[in-house]
C-alpha cells in the first residue's frame, strides 16, 4: 500500500465549520471541494462561537464552531461527518478530521484539568497549555488495529452490531495499555471470532476521526479455530470467497483497502 498522499494544508487553506453537536456535523456546500476557503472566516467570524488553527504552520487550515442560530446560505448545509467519505476526496476528508480533532481539543481543554486555570494554544505544537502550572494536553489518539485474516483464498469478515443492515468488514478493535499492536491483533481476532492467527504483517494506517481513532492495518493468516461471533460486537463472522463478497465498506476506508488488497491477490 502506498504511503499517504502528501497534501500540504497551506496549499489551499480551508475553513472547517462544525456545529455544536457532540459528533460535530460539518458545513459543506457547492464547489470543487465543498468546503469554504480559510479566507471566508473574516466574513463569517461574527457567526462563530469559537475558532482556531489546525496547525501552527503559516497558511494552515482553520476550524470554527458555528453559533446555534447560524443559518447556512448559498447552498451550504451541515452534513454528518460520517457521510463525508462518500462526499469528498480523501485528502479533504483527512483534513476535516484533523480540524475536528483540534476543535475537540479546544472544547475539552478550555480550562486546565490540573489547576483550573484558563488554557491557551501551545506556541509550537498542536496542543493546549496551561500558563499557570505548565500542563500540556495533546489531541487524543485512540490506537486501533484492523486485520484481514486469510485462509485458503478466503477472507474472514464480520457483521458488527453498529454496521448498516448487510454490511460486513474485516475485524477491528482498540489497542489496550501495555499491548503491542500484534498483541492487539491476536486478542481482538480471538475475542471476536475464536480464530487464532499467525504471520501478522503490517499493511498501512489511516486516521479515522470518529472521534479520534488511529487505525493500524494488518494482514494475518488463519492458524486454528472455527469462526464464531462473540454475540456482543459481532452477530456473524465467517469466511467469504472473492466471488460471493457481501456489502463491504466504502473505498476511502482502510477496511476496504484491506479487502481490495486481498481481492487483488485472490482473483485471476
Ligand atoms: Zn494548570
Amino acid at each position: 500500500m502506498s504511503s499517504a498522499t502528501s497534501d500540504k494544508p497551506n496549499a489551499n487553506p480551508k475553513l472547517f465549520i462544525f456545529d455544536n453537536s457532540p459528533e460535530g456535523r460539518i458545513l459543506i456546500g457547492p464547489g470543487e471541494t465543498g468546503v469554504p476557503d480559510a479566507a471566508e472566516l473574516g466574513r463569517l467570524a461574527d457567526s462563530m462561537s469559537a475558532q482556531g488553527r489546525v496547525s501552527r504552520s503559516s497558511g494552515c487550515d482553520l476550524w470554527a464552531i458555528a453559533k446555534t442560530d447560524f443559518q447556512p446560505q448559498d447552498g451550504y448545509f451541515f452534513a454528518q461527518r460520517r457521510e463525508l467519505p462518500e462526499m469528498c476526496e480523501e485528502s479533504m476528508f483527512r483534513r476535516s478530521g484533523a480540524a475536528f480533532q483540534m476543535k475537540t481539543l479546544y472544547v475539552k481543554n478550555k480550562f486546565c484539568g490540573e489547576c483550573g486555570n484558563v488554557m491557551s494554544d501551545h506556541e509550537a505544537d498542536p496542543a493546549r497549555v496551561c500558563g499557570a502550572c505548565g500542563n500540556v494536553v495533546y489531541p487524543a489518539l485512540s490506537s486501533a488495529v484492523i486485520v484481514a485474516v486469510e485462509k485458503d483464498g478466503m477472507l474472514l469478515l464480520g457483521h458488527n452490531v453498529n454496521f448498516p443492515n448487510t454490511r460486513y468488514s474485516v475485524l477491528a478493535g482498540f489497542v489496550e495499555p501495555g499491548e503491542t499492536l500484534e498483541d492487539a491483533v491476536n486478542r481482538e481476532v480471538y475475542e471476536e471470532s475464536e480464530v487464532r492467527v499467525k504471520n501478522i504483517t503490517y499493511f498501512g494506517s489511516q486516521p479515522w476521526p470518529f472521534p479520534n481513532s488511529m487505525m493500524f492495518g494488518f494482514r494475518a493468516d488463519w492458524e486454528s479455530g472455527e469462526p464464531r461471533p462473540d454475540g456482543v460486537e459481532l452477530t456473524d463472522v465467517r469466511w467469504f470467497a472473492p466471488r460471493d463478497l457481501p456489502d463491504i465498506p466504502p473505498p476511502i476506508s482502510i477496511s476496504r483497502r484491506l479487502i481490495d488488497d486481498w481481492m487483488s491477490r485472490n482473483t485471476r
